[in-house]
C-alpha cells in the first residue's frame, strides 16, 4: 500500500457520486519537500517548476522548502504571483509573447531564462518604459553534451536539435549583445540548461558538471562574472516503483563537490515532477467488470481525460484497491476472474487505459481504486472536455499527519483554480 492513512480514510468516506476525485496529502508533500531541501547544500537554490502542478494549495505547501518558482507562461506567472504572493519567480519557456513579457515585467519578475536573441530585444523593449529597472538574464543554452547522461531519458530537450534554448554559437551572439547597450537593463547573470527529463542522480550530476564546465568557459570567453548556473529539473520518477525516490542525498553530495571547485557560484535546480508526483491520488470506483476474449477489464469512473499521464508516457499508473464489502443490488456482482485486469476509463477510445493487465485480487464492481503518483503532470495535462463527463472533485487534505482523526479537509471543490 502506498496510500497514506489520511488519503485512505478520506476516500473511504466519499460517496460514489463524489468520485472520481483528486486527493492530495499536503503534510506528505511538505515532508518530502523538506527532505529534498535538507539534502541540498546551501549555495544550491531550489525552485519548483510550477507547470508540474500549479494548484494553489500545492504551491503554498511548497513555500517553506523552495527558494522560488519557475514559471513558463504569462498565465503561470500571474497565477503563481497570486497564489504565493511575494515569492521569487523565474520566467522560462520558448515562445514568450511580447504581451506576456510586458505583464511579467509588470509583476516584478526579475529573473529571465532567455531563449533567443529576439527575446533579448523584446525583453529590452518591455523594460524601456521603466528606465531604472534592471533584470537578471540567464541564457538558456542547448549544450552539446557528451555521450552518456542523455542515453536513456524519457524526454530530451537538449543535446540534439530541438526548439529549446540557444545553440551555443547563438549564446555567443547574445553575450555580445548584452555587452552592448542592451546590457544597461539586462544583466548577464549566468547560464540555464534544462536538457532532459527522467534522469537518475548519477546522470544528473554528470550533466550538471558538463553544464557548469561549459558555463565557466563561456563566462571567461565573454569576460562576465558567472553568478549562477541553473541546471534545470528532470529528476527521475519511477512509475513502476512507487516506493523509489530520486537519490537526493547522492545528488546533494555531488553538487557540493562541484561547488567546491567553483567557490562563489550559485547553483540552482528547478524540479517539478520529482517534488509533487507522490502527494496526489486519483481516486475512483469500478463501475463494471467484464471478460473480453479471455481477459478481465475493469471500467472505472473517469479515465485518461482526468489522468492523462499513463497514456502520454506509455506507462501503467500504479494503484491500490480499497475493497468495498457492501453490494445492495439484486444482480450478481461483476468481478475479475483471471487475477489480472486492465483498468480502463469511460472514454470511447482504446487509448483510455490507466493500467494494463495489472495483478488484481478479485477486483469487483463497486470497489474503489486509488491511482498513486498523480500529483504531477496529471489533471493539468489532461484533455478534460473530451466526452463531457463531469469533472473530478479536488480535496486538499491537511492537518496533523498522525492520529486516527487526522482527516481534515482544508478545501474541497469541483474544480481547481486556473484549471
Ligand atoms: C518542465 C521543466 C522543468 C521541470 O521538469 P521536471 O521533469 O518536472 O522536473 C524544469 N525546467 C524547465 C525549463 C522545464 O521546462
Amino acid at each position: 500500500m502506498t496510500v497514506t492513512p489520511l488519503v485512505r480514510q478520506h476516500v473511504a468516506a466519499l460517496t460514489a457520486d463524489e468520485l472520481p476525485a483528486y486527493v492530495y496529502d499536503l503534510p506528505l508533500l511538505r515532508e518530502h519537500a523538506a527532505t529534498v531541501r535538507a539534502a541540498l547544500p546551501h549555495p544550491v537554490e531550489l525552485y519548483y517548476a510550477a507547470k508540474a502542478n500549479p494548484e494553489p494549495a500545492v504551491l503554498a505547501a511548497l513555500r517553506g522548502a523552495v527558494d522560488g518558482y519557475e514559471v513558463s507562461s504569462g498565465g503561470e506567472s500571474a497565477h503563481v504571483r497570486a497564489a504565493v504572493p511575494g515569492a521569487a519567480l523565474a520566467f522560462g519557456g520558448p515562445g514568450k509573447t511580447p504581451a506576456e513579457i510586458a505583464d511579467a515585467v509588470g509583476l516584478g519578475v526579475h529573473r529571465w531564462h532567455v531563449e533567443s536573441e529576439q527575446e533579448l530585444h523584446r525583453l529590452a523593449g518591455a523594460l524601456a518604459d521603466t528606465p531604472g529597472a534592471v533584470v537578471d538574464v540567464l541564457l538558456r543554452v542547448n549544450l552539446p553534451v557528451g555521450a552518456g547522461p542523455l542515453d536513456s531519458v524519457a524526454l530530451a530537450m537538449g543535446g540534439r536539435p530541438t526548439p529549446f534554448g540557444l545553440d551555443p554559437e547563438r549564446a555567443d551572439a547574445c553575450a555580445a549583445l548584452l555587452a552592448g547597450p542592451l546590457g544597461r537593463q539586462l544583466r548577464l547573470h549566468g547560464v540555464h540548461a534544462h536538457l532532459a527529463s527522467g534522469l537518475r542522480a548519477p546522470a544528473q550530476l554528470q550533466l550538471a558538471e558538463q553544464v557548469v564546465d561549459w558555463s565557466v568557459r563561456f563566462a571567461r570567453r565573454h569576460r562576465f562574472p558567472l553568478a549562477e548556473v541553473n541546471v534545470g529539473g528532470g529528476m527521475a520518477v519511477d512509475y513502476a516503483d512507487p516506493a523509489a525516490r530520486f537519490d537526493w542525498t547522492a545528488f546533494g553530495t555531488g553538487l557540493e563537490k562541484l561547488l567546491d571547485r567553483h567557490p562563489g557560484l550559485t547553483l540552482r535546480i528547478e524540479p517539478g515532477r520529482a517534488l509533487t508526483a507522490y502527494c496526489g491520488w486519483y481516486a475512483t470506483e469500478v463501475l463494471d467488470v467484464k471478460q473480453s476474449h479471455g481477459e478481465d477489464f475493469a471500467v472505472v469512473r473517469g479515465g485518461t481525460h482526468h489522468l492523462r499521464t499513463p497514456a502520454t508516457r506509455g506507462h501503467d499508473q500504479p494503484f491500490d484497491v480499497l475493497p468495498v464489502a457492501g453490494w445492495d443490488h439484486p444482480w450478481p456482482r461483476p468481478a475479475a476472474t483471471t487475477g489480472r485486469a486492465t483498468l480502463a476509463g469511460q472514454l470511447c477510445t482504446p487509448k483510455d487505459v490507466l493500467a494494463h493487465r495489472a495483478p488484481v485480487d478479485g477486483l469487483r464492481s463497486g470497489d474503489r481504486v486509488l491511482f498513486a503518483m498523480a500529483g504531477a503532470y496529471a489533471w493539468n495535462i489532461s484533455h478534460h472536455e473530451f466526452l463531457m463527463h463531469p469533472r473530478p472533485g479536488f480535496h486538499f487534505l491537511d492537518g496533523p499527519a498522525a492520529g486516527p482523526d487526522a482527516v481534515a479537509p482544508l478545501a474541497a471543490g469541483d474544480g481547481p483554480a486556473g484549471g
